[in-house]
């Protein structure tokens, strides 16, 4: 739980997830509890995708040594699940052995049994910029490593995209640096971008909200008071931004014909 990244918009930041993102721990356990839960479900012939990296990132640098999202994948090897991961990092080609068999062999749950990949890859990117990604997520390899590791996983066959989340309000929301972003996600062989905006939560020190604009104030002051405005009294920006920025992306995903759905 936690996650040393340490992106300064992550919605974690404060919640029931970790106090402060990169404040992490390790549940030790995790290998035995899925094994057990696996096992269970393997049995009673219930199939699904399983779902790596929701509320921290399973390629943490800690996992070059622990190798726990290892150890997990070999389980799901075991009882023949397909996954879906969601990361920032490159470390995941580490695990390209694993992933290999998990595409030849695991069982996809009925209703999706069409899909070509049982390994599905989605890499998370708030920015194509290497630099401005060094500010916002400090711990996290660069949006370059990343598309270089997409690259490879999508010529292994498997199902690789993008998710574009969060859209950061005035840092990267230009019409365009998103048609340079989907332009750049396609040379790289994205099959699809899901995209997301911002949330910010809570008023404390620790919140997610109270950081990220400490971390405009110090870093982008001119964006401050459009920024505040826009979360004044909400998590999330005003449903009319949502609608305008999803209906720009989406158009630009139509024109360079890139799916705005994992499937
Ligand atoms: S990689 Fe994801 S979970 Fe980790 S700090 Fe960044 S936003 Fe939070």
């Amino acid at each position: 739980m936690g996650c040393s990244f340490n992106c300064v918009y992550c919605y974690i930041n404060g919640s029931k997830y970790a106090k402060e993102t990169n404040n992490y721990y390790v549940k030790s356990n995790a290998s035995d509890l899925v094994y057990k839960k696996l096992k269970k479900l393997a049995k009673n012939q219930e199939r699904a995708f399983l779902n790596l990296g929701s509320a921290s990132d399973s390629y943490m640098e800690i996992e070059k040594e622990l190798e726990l999202t290892r150890d997990i994948l070999k389980i799901f090897l075991r009882f023949k699940y397909p996954v879906h991961i969601i990361t920032k990092s490159d470390l995941i080609l580490r695990d390209i052995d694993i992933l290999r068999k998990i595409n030849e062999i695991a069982i996809l749950p009925e209703d999706i049994k069409n899909l070509k990949s049982k390994v599905c890859i989605t890499f998370s990117f708030s920015t194509i910029d290497d630099e401005l990604a060094s500010l916002i997520e400090p711990n996290a390899p660069l949006p370059s490593q990343r598309l270089n590791a997409m690259n490879k996983l999508a010529s292994e066959g498997f199902h690789v995209g993008v998710a574009l989340m969060p859209i950061l309000p005035y840092l990267n929301d230009d019409i365009e640096n998103l048609d340079n972003a989907v332009k750049l996600f396609k040379k790289n062989n994205a099959s699809y971008l899901i995209l997301g905006a911002l949330s910010l939560f809570g008023n404390n020190d620790n919140s997610s909200k109270i950081k990220y604009f400490n971390f405009i104030e110090n870093n982008f002051p001119e964006i401050l008071v459009n920024v505040k405005k826009l979360f004044y009294n909400r998590e999330y920006p005003s449903q009319k931004y949502q609608n305008d920025i999803y209906r720009k992306i989406v158009n630009i995903c139509k024109k360079q014909d890139v799916k705005t759905t994992m499937i």
